[in-house]
């Protein structure tokens, strides 16, 4: 229950290179005035989807500004994670019922996970939806809570989020990506928009060479001097992959040498992964131009990125989408990227400038000819994809922006005290 993540040491000022000494001199002042400010992070997997994929870089960079800062994961039996996966579903749209016996899993493994919570924090950000109900169980102390949601919730199933919305309210903040995931009747002091970040010096997002890429995709069976196209996302409906090796279907038929690769993580926290993954198997039958890899097969962050690099065109067919960190990844590596038009896709696809936003299976694979027959405008595209990400989605915005509600939380407690 409730166990700790072992972090690796960041340094701020190492971005300075990328990001500007300025950026690091803000954030450094910023923080001062939190230094020594008890931060826990809770979440429901270390590996595997977005979540840990940011708190990897944000836990680290809080402690080296100064605060106390502890990221620490919920365990559960597998029925938990088949409720909370319903959860997911449910609050992204999907039809589903919620039965008491999965109510009660639900708040049951909370409440076991909230008996194991322990120290004294300034502040506590709860990520999603799996570990929100702890605090039901929990008296907050001197902690302000933060829900941070990485979901769009623009068409929630309403029983569902009539079931977390009490749960939400006991919060002292919450976090949304886009301002159009904010539930209409959610009633909380503090509400923020942000989307997430990338970190550009990661191992799946720092400079690799062409040759190593070559190697490691060649690696894989693949064909390095024909074109790739590639889509990078846990096996999961909303990600579309059978719509993906549709698409692909179209394009090859006019260009007969594309290669697909339908490369995905299988999280923790994710029991569907498997599913998934043997039906997008069965829909993509005997062609051996398609390539279905993930981690259990050795495609860890260094493959992701050789993959990103050597690909001509990256897909990310998401039909809901909290931000699809994914678009970040491969648009900070130059590449345009033909996305569906859903969550916070948009915010990063400008469409005809960094990207192509599409709906359907023939838009999509129309988009991607388009691109593989226009590699100028390709390139272009991807230098602007880059600086996109460069000005807006990289992991030091998105620290300064937990500063900054930090800052304003313990400025509300300091009001409500003196008055
Ligand atoms: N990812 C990975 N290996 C894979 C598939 C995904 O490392 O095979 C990573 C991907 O690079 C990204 C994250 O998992 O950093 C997925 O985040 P995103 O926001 O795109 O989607 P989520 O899974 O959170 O819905």
């Amino acid at each position: 229950m409730l166990s700790e993540v072992t972090v690796p040491q960041k340094g701020l000022s190492d971005f300075a290179p990328i990001v500007g000494d300025d950026v690091v001199r803000e954030l450094k002042s910023l923080a001062g005035k939190l230094a020594g400010s008890r931060v826990l992070h809770i979440n429901s997997t270390s590996y595997g989807g977005g979540v840990a994929e940011i708190l990897y870089t944000l836990v680290p960079l809080m402690r080296d500004v100064g605060l106390d800062a502890h990221w620490k994961v919920i365990s559960g039996e597998p029925e938990f994670f088949t409720v909370t996966k319903a959860f997911h579903n449910a609050l992204q749209g999907m039809p589903l019922s919620l039965d008491e016996k999965a109510r009660e899993t639900y708040l049951r493994i909370c409440r076991l996970n909230a008996e194991h919570f322990s120290g004294e924090w300034d502040f506590v950000v709860i990520h999603d939806s799996q570990p929100a109900g702890m605090i039901r169980y929990l008296s907050k102390g001197g902690a302000r809570w933060v829900w941070r949601c990485h979901i769009d919730l623009t068409t929630a199933n309403d029983t569902y989020w009539q079931f977390l919305d009490p749960i939400v309210e006991q919060f002292d903040a919450a976090i949304f990506t886009l301002p159009q995931f904010v539930p209409r009747d959610l009633r909380l002091g503090l509400v923020k928009t942000m989307p997430p970040c990338i970190d550009p010096m990661t191992v799946k997002n720092d400079a690799v060479s062409r040759d190593e890429a070559v190697r490691i995709v060649e690696g894989f069976g693949l064909d390095s001097k024909r074109p790739i196209l590639l889509q990078v996302s846990r096996f999961d409906p909303w990600k579309d992959p059978l719509g993906v090796v549709d698409a692909y279907r179209i394009v090859k038929k006019k260009r007969p040498e594309v290669q697909l690769v339908l490369l995905g993580s299988m999280a923790s926290d994710d029991p569907e992964g498997w599913d998934y993954f043997e039906r997008t198997a069965r829909h993509v039958g005997e062609d051996r131009d398609v390539h279905l890899l993930h981690n259990v097969k050795g495609c860890g962050n260094l493959e992701v990125n050789a993959f990103q690099v050597l690909a001509e065109v990256v897909i990310q067919k998401s039909t809901r989408e909290g931000f699809g960190l994914v678009v970040a990844e491969a648009l900070w590596k130059g590449k345009p990227v033909v996305a569906g038009k859903a969550g916070g896709i948009p915010l990063q696809v400008l469409d005809g400038r960094t990207g192509f936003l599409v709906e359907g299976v023939a838009p999509c694979a129309e988009r991607i000819l388009y691109l593989l027959e226009h590699p100028k405008e390709k390139e272009e595209m991807g230098r602007a994809g880059r600086k996109h990400v460069l000005e807006n989605f990289l992991c030091t915005r998105n620290l300064k922006d937990y500063l900054e509600i930090f800052t304003q939380l313990r400025e509300q407690t300091a009001a409500v005290r003196n008055r």
